[in-house]
């Protein structure tokens, strides 16, 4: 297969190219689990002798404006760190925090992005006021929230019908479709290109960040349990709850390492309130002494939270495996059946860990296979995603379906899916020229 190459340097190049209609893999900062990088020439295959093209977005300039009621306007190339650093010189900040900063915020629109601070402002999608796309033509076109989505397709209210069920979710296993900024959030470039996006930002609170040490999960998970119900009731004030298990340990320097073969759990807490929370939440706690509740700096913090899933980025790259890790959200009356299958999952001989947004029910188990432990490790995973289609759970909550994930989601598309998907890949990209081998042709 021929792939050629094409980076970006204005937006005036994008267009066109997309009026040319060549089939294409548009990439921005390349962070995506779910999108092997190093594995584009076996995973991308195209028609022999048709020209295929992977183009990046992370040369286009960047643009940011703070507007007077606090929207931040961004063009371009802007990735999570530059817009949270260019909001806090304002006395802004974002409600969304991806743990990997690194990744562009007109990305995070296709993936559909959410992150920690999910816990307390809901997810990304939520926070979008308005975006700007290239269509097929190289036409920039505007959608806006306080739309509704319209397509010429007779599928879409069986489809909408569908998803009410997932409505709790950060992502559905398909995308939302309910008002019109949902055709690019979520679609993964597959209807077209994000060039700009107006989203809310809050004030910029002092934040506490405090670790509590627990057992391992695997041998009592009672008091993590305690704490995901103790706080659910004050998402106003805690912005995130995350954990990272004792086996992610594994994967940090010595000096970063905490606790002493336990798990830790986050929080991150509006100085104001932390008191309040630290009396009635944390000292109220049976199965957690307060003894074992420690203060962390905001950027320790972040360090060692984007540090574990980064290492083991690393060391499956090293092993020669792709990422062989979960997405898994459930509602609350399943995250014990979650944590028990987990349990399960970790008894098969291989190295794992367990880390992710706790608070919202949304957990990511990682193995470590070498080659020859691969297989056995995604036949845990289908196991896994069966029961996670019985409790009505979300597959893959955060970073999308990409080509690894396409297996896997198949059991959660049915006809009323697919025939939508069709329609509009049909209406939207007539020339398959964005994303041919995405989820959406799945029906094609
Ligand atoms: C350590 C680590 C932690 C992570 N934590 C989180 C997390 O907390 N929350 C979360 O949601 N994700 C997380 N991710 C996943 C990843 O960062 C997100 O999916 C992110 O949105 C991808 O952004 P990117 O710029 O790297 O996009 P890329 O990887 O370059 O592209 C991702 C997808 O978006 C499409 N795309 C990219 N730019 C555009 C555009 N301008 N228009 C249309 N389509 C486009 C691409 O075609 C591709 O399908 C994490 C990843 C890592 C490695």
């Amino acid at each position: 297969m021929t792939f050629k190459t094409k980076t970006f340097y204005s937006q005036a190049d994008l267009v066109s190219h997309l009026k040319a209609h060549q089939p294409s893999f548009y990439f921005s900062s390349k962070t995506s689990t779910v999108i092997p990088y190093d594995k584009l020439d076996q995973l991308l295959p195209w028609k022999k002798d048709n020209n295929f093209y992977l183009c990046d977005l992370s040369k286009l300039p960047p643009q940011m404006d703070l507007k007077e009621n606090g929207n931040l306007i961004i063009k371009g190339a802007v990735s999570w760190e530059d817009a949270r650093n260019f909001l806090r010189a304002k006395g802004r900040s974002l409600k969304t925090s991806p743990t990997e900063q690194l990744a562009l915020v007109t990305a995070g629109i296709a993936t559909s992005c959410t992150g920690e601070r999910c816990f307390a402002f809901g997810n990304m999608r939520s926070q979008v006021v308005r975006l700007k796309y290239l269509d097929y033509n190289g036409e920039e076109k505007e959608l806006r929230r306080e739309d509704d989505f319209t397509s010429s397709s007779q599928n879409l209210k069986a489809y909408q019908e569908d998803f009410k069920s997932y409505r709790g979710f950060k992502n559905a296993p398909y995308p939302r479709f309910d008002k019109a900024i949902d055709l690019m959030i979520g679609t993964e470039g597959q209807l077209g290109i994000v060039t700009e996006v107006e989203i809310e930002t809050t004030d910029n609170s002092d934040v506490t960040y405090v670790f509590m040490l627990l057992p391992r999960w695997e041998e009592d998970m009672n008091p993590h349990m305690e704490i995901y119900h103790a706080v659910q009731s004050h998402r106003n004030v805690i912005f995130s709850c995350e954990l990272l298990d004792a086996n992610c340990m594994n994967y940090l320097k010595p000096d970063e390492k905490l606790g002493n073969n336990q798990d830790v759990i986050f929080l991150e807490v509006k100085t104001s309130d932390f008191e309040e929370i630290y009396g009635n939440v944390l000292c109220g706690l049976e199965l957690t002494s307060p003894e074992n509740v420690f203060e962390i700096a905001e950027n320790k913090f972040h360090h060692v939270r984007a540090g574990v899933p980064r290492a083991i980025f690393e060391v499956n790259s090293q092993m020669g495996v792709v990422k062989v890790g979960t997405d898994v959200q459930v509602g609350p009356d399943h995250i014990v059946d979650l944590l028990n299958f987990y349990r399960e999952a970790s008894k098969i001989g291989v190295r794992y860990c367990l880390f992710g947004h706790f608070g919202d029910g949304h957990l990511h188990f990682n193995y470590m296979p070498s080659k020859d432990e691969s297989a056995r490790c995604l036949a845990e995973f289908e196991k896994l995603y069966e029961h996670v289609f019985n409790w009505k759970g979300s597959p893959f909550a955060e970073h999308g379906i990409g080509l690894l994930k396409q297996k896997y989601i198949k059991r959660f598309h049915g006809e009323n899916q697919l025939k939508l998907f069709h329609d509009l890949k049909k209406e939207h990209d007539p020339y398959n020229q964005f994303f041919p081998q995405g989820f959406m042709s799945e029906a094609q």
